[in-house]
């Protein structure tokens, strides 16, 4: 479902972010992304939700050529990929409820559609009774299970999570992997960058470990291996 192709991106300034990447995803897999800051990870996965264009290569997403797409298409890739930030990035002035339907609305979904869906996608992260809560009224956790619930309201193939647990304490980072596991139960595939040795040693998966923009590992079920 996600295949890169000899995949380079050289940013303006001369950065070799990534160097002849080859890969496949698969429908459904949970994969970490490791490796040491300024690996090229967080390039990674803006070359799939498309926020960055690949300089040289090939991607595809659900059979999408998603470098070469005309711009008119690019919504309807992005529909379909859910992102997930360790920063949260909520809307301060709209409210939990707000917060998700505005995902809705943006992709112009029926408010008869939205009424019913974020009620339910609000019950499945655990805040079905903080609706109304602003925020700032939230705790990180908190916070980070409302971007979940945004990130996945639209019912994408994919979720990309770029250190979802980086800002919060370890027992919250647990509860959150918990609910990134049972998403990707339900059918959705997960691509997580992350630094949490824990957590990838713990709850295995396929890990996928890039260095100065290879890829220099990849195992299903492997481990974080680095000391940091
Ligand atoms: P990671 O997520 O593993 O920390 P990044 O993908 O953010 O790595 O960065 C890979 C390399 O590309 C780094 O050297 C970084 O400084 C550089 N880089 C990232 N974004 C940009 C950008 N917009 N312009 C120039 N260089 C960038
Ligand atoms: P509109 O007035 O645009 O049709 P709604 O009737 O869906 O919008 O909702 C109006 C406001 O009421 C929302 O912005 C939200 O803050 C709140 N709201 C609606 N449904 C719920 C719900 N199930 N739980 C909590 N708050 C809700």
């Amino acid at each position: 479902m996600i295949e890169m192709q000899d995949v380079w991106k050289t940013y303006s300034n001369g950065t070799h972010a990534l160097k002849g990447i080859s890969v496949k995803i698969d429908r459904n897999e949970f994969v970490y992304l490791v490796g040491p800051s300024g690996a090229g990870k967080s390039t990674f996965m803006k070359l799939i939700y498309r926020e960055e264009v690949p300089t040289k290569g090939q991607i595809s997403v659900n059979g999408f050529n998603i470098g070469r797409l005309k711009q008119r298409k690019i919504p309807y890739v992005r529909r379909n990929i859910g992102v997930v930030f360790q920063d949260f990035r909520l809307l301060p002035k709209l409210n939990v409820y707000e917060n998700v339907a505005f995902a809705m609305e943006v992709v112009e979904a029926p408010k008869k559609v939205i009424r019913k869906r974020v009620p339910e996608v609000l019950e499945l992260v655990g805040l079905k009774n903080k609706a109304t809560r602003d925020p700032s009224q939230l705790s990180g956790g908190e916070q980070q299970r409302v971007a979940i619930a945004r990130a996945i309201v639209n019912n994408p193939s994919v979720i990309i999570a770029d250190e979802p647990t980086g800002n919060l304490d370890p027992e919250t980072s647990w509860g959150i992997m918990q609910l990134l596991d049972e998403i990707n139960f339900r059918g959705t595939t997960i691509v997580m960058a992350t630094h949490n040795k824990d957590i990838v040693n713990t709850m295995r998966k396929r890990v996928i470990a890039i260095e100065h923009g290879n890829i220099v590992r990849d195992e299903m079920r492997g481990e974080y291996g680095y000391e940091f």
